[in-house]
């Protein structure tokens, strides 16, 4: 179609300059991507991908499966699920109404959707636990900073069905398994219990009576909490709020007795495991639907001292949800702030070849006849590349390098006419005429040959 066409066409809706975009009578708006979210170009799409597999290995190790759940939902099952007294669901939710009139929100978090799926499709009634994981994005409105953005993806776990203390200690042990999987060896485990319902509410009063006389003296957010939420005083970043807080008895020596047995059970699980942890009363999640366990795995040596893994167990959020009582555990992974981390202490891998072969064509070989070869040569299950500029031999060699090929396979005029190519070791130069018949199984053969003995197996 010619552009004059396609302009007609686009008459009435918009039109692009290419760095503008025009609305109809309206003034140019930039076209970027939106504040706070960003493009995963290819050479970082790479590590996300590794990353990603790190998780489903981890996964299946301990045997937890996929589920994947919508990005958007209804509001009010966030409202419902994280509390609505949250900053998640006042002020950093996505909200909208779609044009059936839905109120809904993009998932600021993966474990209310999960819990509805769970509860939708009965998965309780079945075998238990009901071992689940995800990876997706979630999106909050957030101020953007380093690390901290309005799309970003979580990897995170959830066990439905059991209350034991052991399947906490499962959980925990599979995101210290995540983490070493992909190279962070030093973390802090921070652990607390905030008990149950029962023994919250006295907890609750304790702290109330504590700060009420020195309101005035804590932040603003924190006069807030005091009236809605008085546990999350308590993991205030300000200085003056944790000063004021630092003599108040930890919410561990008001535990019910069910609530203790399991504080303590958790912590002999852990210990038997010899994973080593720190007691951690300020730690309460900002999230409503805890109850007992909560962790945070915290990196060290990245500079900040931040959580990269968190969560809790949630008893009785399903329950809250309208379904039956389905006791739970889980936790969520920030897998950009989690690269980042890798990338602050240089512990990312190394990218590694992007094809195996490239195959330059030399000469008036007919592209099409090498783009057969090069077909041939995938079917074999190597990965392949071309040409596809018409570029000198010279020029091909050198992406044949950056590509970080093991071989080039020369097809130059001569040759080809006598049914024969050129396969060119790209470590040593070294050469070797090789005939068209039965070539892509050849080269497949001295690929795995020298791959193996790069791998030090011959
Ligand atoms: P949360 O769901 O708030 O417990 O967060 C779990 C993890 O997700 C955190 O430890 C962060 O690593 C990550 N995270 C939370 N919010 C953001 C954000 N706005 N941008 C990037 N990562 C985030």
């Amino acid at each position: 179609m010619p552009p004059g066409d396609l302009l007609a066409e686009w008459e009435g809706m918009a039109v692009t300059d290419g760095r503008h975009l025009f609305l109809e009578g309206g003034a140019g708006v930039e076209i970027a991507a939106v504040r706070g979210t960003r493009d995963i170009l290819p050479g970082e799409s790479r590590l996300w991908a590794w990353v990603e597999e790190a998780a489903r290995r981890t996964c299946a190790r301990y045997h937890y499966e996929e589920i994947r759940t919508p990005i958007f939902e209804l509001a009010a099952l966030f409202a419902r699920g994280i509390g609505e007294v949250t900053d998640i669901v006042e002020k950093e939710m996505y909200t909208f109404v779609d044009r059936g009139g839905r109120e809904l929100a993009l998932r600021p978090e993966g474990t209310a959707g999960v819990v509805r799926a769970v509860l939708e499709h009965k998965l309780y009634a079945g075998p238990l636990p009901v071992k689940l994981f995800y990876v997706g994005p979630m999106f909050r409105y957030e101020r953007p900073q380093a690390g901290r953005y309005r799309q970003f993806t979580q990897f995170g776990v959830e066990a439905f069905g059991s209350a034991d203390a052991a399947l906490d200690a499962e959980i925990i042990s599979l995101g210290i398994s995540f983490l070493t999987e992909v190279g962070l060896k030093e973390w802090e485990l921070r652990l607390n219990s905030i008990g149950c319902p029962v023994c919250r509410g006295p907890y609750r009063e304790l702290l109330r009576s504590r700060l009420e006389p020195l309101r005035h003296e804590l932040c603003v957010s924190c006069q807030q909490r005091l009236d809605r939420n008085p546990l999350r005083v308590l993991d205030c970043k300000e200085e003056g709020c944790r000063r004021l807080t630092e003599g108040i008895p930890p919410i561990d020596e008001y535990l019910c007795p069910e609530c203790r047995r399991h504080w303590e059970s958790v912590q002999e699980h852990l210990n038997a495991l010899g994973i080593p942890f720190r007691r951690y009363p300020r730690l309460v999640r900002g999230l409503d639907y805890y109850t007992r366990t909560v962790f945070e795995l915290v990196t060290i040596g990245l500079g900040s001292q931040d959580a990269v893994l968190g969560g809790g167990r949630y008893d009785g959020l399903a329950e809250m949800m309208g379904g039956p009582s389905v006791p739970a555990i889980g936790f969520a992974a920030g897998l950009d702030r989690l690269l980042l981390g890798l990338e602050a202490a240089g512990t990312l891998p190394e990218p590694g070849p992007e094809v195996d072969l490239y195959v330059a064509r030399v000469g008036d070989v007919p592209q099409a006849q090498v783009l057969r070869l090069v077909t041939e040569l995938r079917r074999q299950g190597l990965r392949v590349d071309m040409d596809f500029l018409g570029r000198s031999l010279k020029t091909q060699m050198k992406t044949a390098d950056r590509l970080g090929a093991v071989f080039t396979l020369v097809v130059g005029e001569g040759e080809w006419e006598r049914g024969e190519v050129l396969l060119r070791r790209m470590s040593d130069g070294s050469q070797e005429v090789l005939p068209r018949e039965g070539l892509a199984e050849k080269v497949a053969e001295r690929l795995a040959a020298a791959q193996a003995i790069a791998r030090g197996e011959v």
